[in-house]
């Protein structure tokens, strides 16, 4: 056995949760004492738990996981989303930046696969890198203007 480099693991997909990662938990109490502790790494697993749960009303909570083993659970900093039949998820920092409904399409037509949450988040997390990578450039070229050369 490898030591454990992460906190958890989601409840829905088994990715691990790193510690000081954001995770999400379910708001209804059941799901969150502290035996079954149910942690998910993003709102769309957060979602598939509720195919079996069957909450009368629920809502994710975002939090972040302690940075070290053993630490206190931090308090809830933000509801994502309400409701069982909400489809539209919310990013709760850095605004989506890529146009998700495309983007679904996208994968859809290609391969009818659907799209998680943790990929469009992904996405962005992405092309904010690429953007900060292209602002350097610019920069060492003596211009104002992030252009298509510089991606
Ligand atoms: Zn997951
Ligand atoms: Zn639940």
């Amino acid at each position: 056995m490898s030591e454990e480099l992460f906190w958890k693991k989601c409840a829905s997909c088994k990715k691990p949760i790193v510690f000081g990662g954001k995770y999400q938990t379910c708001s209804v109490s059941t799901c969150n004492t502290k035996k079954t502790g149910l942690a998910f790494c993003c709102v769309a697993c957060w979602d598939a738990h509720l195919g079996f749960a069957n909450h009368r009303e629920s809502s994710a909570i975002e939090k972040t996981a302690p940075s070290h083993a053993g630490a206190s659970i931090p308090a809830a900093k933000k509801i994502v989303i309400r409701s069982n039949q909400s489809t539209t998820f919310s990013l709760p920092e850095v605004d989506t930046l890529v146009v998700v409904s495309k983007v679904k399409k996208i994968i859809q037509d290609r391969s009818g696969y659907n799209t998680s949450q943790c990929a469009v988040d992904a996405l962005t997390e992405i092309v904010v890198k690429e953007c900060l990578k292209a602002i350097d450039k610019a920069r060492a070229s003596g211009r104002k203007t992030v252009m298509g050369r510089d991606f």
